[in-house]
C-alpha cells in the first residue's frame, strides 16, 4: 500500500487504512476511527475548486482522506451518487439576506442531508470489499433517528454482499420517516421499530459491534458487521465536502473575500454534521463560529456552557425527531481533539458516561481551547414561531431541524450583533418530510393524516411536494415489526437466518 492516510481509535487502538476504517465502521475497542493529522487546504486550492462541479470537488476532498482509493475511482463514485440529486450542485447555497445563507442539503433522494453521504458510501464500501478481498457478506447494522435510516436503505437496497438492518425507535420518529422505511424496497433490505427511543436503538446496536460472541455466530453465518452510522468515518468524510463547497460558492459569488472567515449553524443530533465542519476547518477553511444548534434535548447546550455532559435528565419527543438524541456519539471524536488526542483521557470520560451518565471536562480549558463552538436550543414553540415567521418574512419554508438551527441562529445574533459575519445554516431536510407539524406551525391547525396535510401545506405554500414524498401514498408497507429493545439480537439472527 501507498504512503497514505492512517485511521487511529479515539481509544487507542492501532491504525488502520481508509479501506479498513470503511469496512469496520468502528474501531474493535468501541472508540471512533479518526485520521491520523487533517490534510491541508490552502487559499489556492479553495479557488481552484471553483471551476469544478460538486462531484470533482467531492472527489478532490476525499482523496485527501481515503488514500486507498485512487482520485479516479473517487470521482466515478462521486459522480453516480450526486447524480441522483435533483440540483446540479448537490449542495446548493441559497441567499436569504444580506450577510445570511442556507445550505441546502436535501437535495438527494430521500430528502435529508444524509443522503450526501449514504449516496456514496456503498460504493466505497464496495471498493473496499475489493481492496481488502473480503469474501464474507457486508451486513449494514443502523440505528435511526429517522432520516439515517431511509437514506441507508436507499443507497444500500441490491448492493451485492451486502445485507442491511435499520432499528429505529416505533414512537420516535414521524409518520412519514416511519412510512418511507417501511415502504423500503430491495431483497436486502430489513427494517425493524424497537419499543425504546434513539439512544436506546444506538446503543443496542454500538453493543453488538463490541460483543465477541456476537460477532463470531455472525462470521459463522458468513457476515462481517459494518456502520452506515455516522461513527463511520466513510460517513463524515463526504460531510466534510460541503462545507468547503459552500465556501468556494460564496467566494465565486463575491458574497465573502478570500480567506474571510464564517460562520456555520448546524442543526445536532449525533454531533456528525457539525463535527464534518470542524474537520473542514482543521483543515484550513476559515471558519469564526460553529454554532451547535439543539432541540429541547439540549444536552449540548449544557455541554458547551458548562462543561458537563450529562444525559441523567428526561428525553422529550419533538417536532425536530432527527435531533432527539442525548447520546451524542460523534462528541467522542470533538473531545479526542480537545484532550489533544490523549485516548486515556477519552476513555475515562467514557468510562464515566457508562458509570453515571455523565463526564465533565473543565469549562476554562473547554472555552480556551474551542472558543468557536457556542451552544443555543430552541423550544417547541420557539421553533414553530421560526418556521412561521421565517415563511412569512422570506416566503421559504423550513423543516422544523433547520427551523432550530434558524432559532439558535436567531439567539446568537442578538448576543452577539455579529452582523459582519456571513452566516451559512446548514438545512438538513425538505420540509414536507414533516407536513403535519410543518402546517401546524404556518396555520395553527392540526391536520392528523399526513397525506392530507401534505395536499394542504401545498395548497397553503403553493410549493410542490416532491415526487419522493407524494409516492409514498402508492407504496405497499413491506416491514412492519416491532420488537422490545432487549429483543434486538436475536430478531437480527432471525432476520438472517429466514435469509
Ligand atoms: C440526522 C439529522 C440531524 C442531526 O445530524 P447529526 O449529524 O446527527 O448531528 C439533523 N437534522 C436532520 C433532518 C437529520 O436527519
Amino acid at each position: 500500500m501507498k504512503n497514505g492516510m492512517t485511521y487511529k481509535s479515539t481509544r487507542g487502538e492501532e491504525a488502520e487504512s481508509s479501506a479498513k476504517v470503511i469496512l469496520n465502521g468502528i474501531a474493535s475497542d468501541g472508540g471512533l476511527y479518526t485520521p491520523s493529522f487533517f490534510p491541508s487546504i490552502t487559499m489556492e486550492d479553495i479557488k481552484e475548486m471553483a471551476g469544478l462541479d460538486y462531484a470533482q470537488r467531492a472527489a478532490y476532498i476525499l482523496s485527501l482522506y481515503l488514500t486507498d482509493y485512487g482520485y479516479d475511482e473517487l470521482l466515478e463514485y462521486a459522480k453516480k451518487a450526486y447524480s441522483r440529486f435533483d440540483e446540479e450542485m448537490a449542495a446548493p447555497l441559497t441567499k436569504v439576506d444580506e450577510k445570511t445563507f442556507i445550505l441546502e442539503l436535501w437535495h438527494g433522494p430521500t430528502l435529508a442531508f444524509k443522503d450526501v453521504a449514504l449516496t456514496i458510501l456503498p460504493y466505497l464500501l464496495t471498493g473496499a470489499r475489493k481492496k481488502q478481498g473480503q469474501e464474507k457478506k457486508t451486513l449494514i447494522l443502523v440505528a435511526t433517528s429517522g432520516d439515517t435510516g431511509k437514506a441507508a436503505l436507499e443507497g444500500f437496497k441490491d448492493v451485492e454482499n451486502t445485507e442491511i438492518v435499520v432499528f429505529y425507535p416505533n414512537e420516535g420518529v414521524s409518520a412519514m420517516q416511519k412510512l418511507q422505511m417501511q415502504t423500503a424496497e430491495g431483497s436486502n433490505t430489513h427494517v425493524v421499530a424497537i419499543e425504546g427511543n434513539f439512544d436506546d436503538a444506538q446503543k443496542a446496536v454500538k453493543d453488538i459491534f463490541t460483543d465477541k460472541a456476537m460477532i463470531k455466530k455472525l462470521s459463522e453465518m458468513g457476515y462481517e458487521l459494518s456502520s452506515a452510522n455516522s461513527i463511520n468515518f466513510g460517513r463524515l468524510a463526504p460531510q466534510i465536502v460541503y462545507y468547503i463547497s459552500s465556501y468556494v460558492d460564496l467566494l465565486v459569488n463575491e458574497e465573502i473575500e478570500e480567506g474571510e472567515e464564517i460562520n456555520f449553524i448546524v442543526p445536532c443530533g449525533n454531533f456528525g454534521n457539525i463535527l464534518a465542519a470542524y474537520y473542514a476547518y482543521r483543515m484550513g477553511l476559515p471558519i469564526k463560529h460553529f454554532i451547535v444548534a439543539s432541540n429541547k434535548n439540549k444536552v449540548l447546550t449544557d455541554f458547551f456552557d458548562t462543561g458537563e455532559y450529562n444525559i441523567n435528565r428526561e428525553f422529550y419527543r419533538t417536532i425536530s425527531p432527527s435531533m432527539d438524541i442525548l447520546v451524542s456519539s460523534n462528541l467522542e471524536r470533538l473531545i479526542f481533539e480537545f484532550t489533544g488526542r490523549d485516548c486515556e483521557k477519552v476513555k475515562s470520560l467514557i468510562e464515566d458516561l457508562k458509570e453515571s451518565g455523565m463526564y465533565r471536562v473543565d469549562e476554562d480549558e473547554l472555552y480556551e481551547k474551542l472558543p468557536q463552538f457556542i451552544g443555543y436550543f430552541s423550544t417547541e414553540e420557539e421553533t414553530r414561531t421560526v418556521i412561521e415567521n421565517f415563511f412569512n418574512e422570506y416566503n421559504y419554508l423550513l423543516d422544523p431541524h433547520t427551523a432550530v438551527a434558524v432559532s439558535a441562529y436567531n439567539k446568537y445574533m442578538s448576543d452577539t450583533y455579529d452582523n459582519e459575519t456571513v452566516s451559512v445554516i446548514a438545512s438538513t431536510a425538505h420540509p414536507f418530510k414533516f407536513p403535519e407539524d410543518v402546517y401546524e406551525a404556518l396555520t395553527k391547525k392540526r391536520e392528523k393524516s399526513g397525506q392530507k396535510a401534505i395536499k394542504k401545506l401545498y395548497a397553503y405554500t403553493g410549493i410542490k411536494p416532491p415526487s419522493a414524498i407524494a409516492e409514498l401514498e402508492q407504496k405497499q408497507i413491506l416491514h412492519d415489526i416491532v420488537i422490545p429493545k432487549s429483543g434486538i439480537k436475536d430478531t437480527l439472527i432471525k432476520i438472517l437466518q429466514k435469509d
